[in-house]
């Protein structure tokens, strides 16, 4: 409602965000701009602009998009990180004993698959919280997976008695595996 009055003197400069008359940035009062953000109006410098697919927008009104786009409980990220580490925890020693024992053709085999694999994992964790988008979701899955190979892989070595580290084929399979997998969660 207040928009339609305030565009009363609208030209093709004022649609697009841009004034002729100085303002001043909301954030930054002694810097002059052009700009406001096209959503609440507000003056913004080019610092504080955002572009967006419609126009710049202030900070404040991106993050309050993204607050509708995220839509994940506290809960997520926990259940993100554990399932992310279970799943790693069980997978890298079964996978390591397959990879490890087949030397060359093990890489061949960890190029092919490591990438895949990693977009199962996503799938299963973003299954398990419910589909839900979240902030640190992804960081909190990412971390879970890590830790999950790094127990799978050495810890668990560690816990026998014996120091294991990743044979070549396992490290090009996690790294595969945990790039994509974290691409697909982003
Ligand atoms: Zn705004
Ligand atoms: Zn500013």
């Amino acid at each position: 409602m207040s928009e339609s009055t305030a565009v009363t003197q609208t030209t093709d400069e004022a649609e697009q965000g841009v004034e002729t008359g100085a303002l001043y940035c909301a954030n930054h009062p002694e810097v002059e701009t052009l700009l406001r953000c096209n959503k609440c109006g507000k003056p913004i410098c080019l610092k504080c602009a955002v572009q967006t697919p419609v126009g710049y927008r202030c900070r404040e009104c991106v993050r309050q998009q993204q607050d509708v786009y995220f839509n994940a409980a506290d809960w997520d990220n926990v259940i993100a990180f554990g399932v992310g580490f279970l799943i790693t925890l069980v997978a890298t020693p079964l996978t390591s004993a397959i990879l490890g024992r087949m030397f060359f053709f093990g890489i061949i085999i960890a190029l092919f698959i490591g990438a895949s694999a990693g977009g199962i994992l996503a799938q299963i964790i973003r299954w398990a919280v419910g589909k839900r988008r979240g902030r640190y979701l992804p960081l909190f899955a990412l971390g879970g997976v890590v830790l999950g190979f790094l127990m799978g892989s050495v810890g668990l070595g560690l816990l026998f008695g014996v120091l294991t580290i990743p044979s070549i084929p396992m490290l090009i399979f996690a790294f595969l595996a945990i790039t994509t997998a974290y691409q697909f969660l982003r």
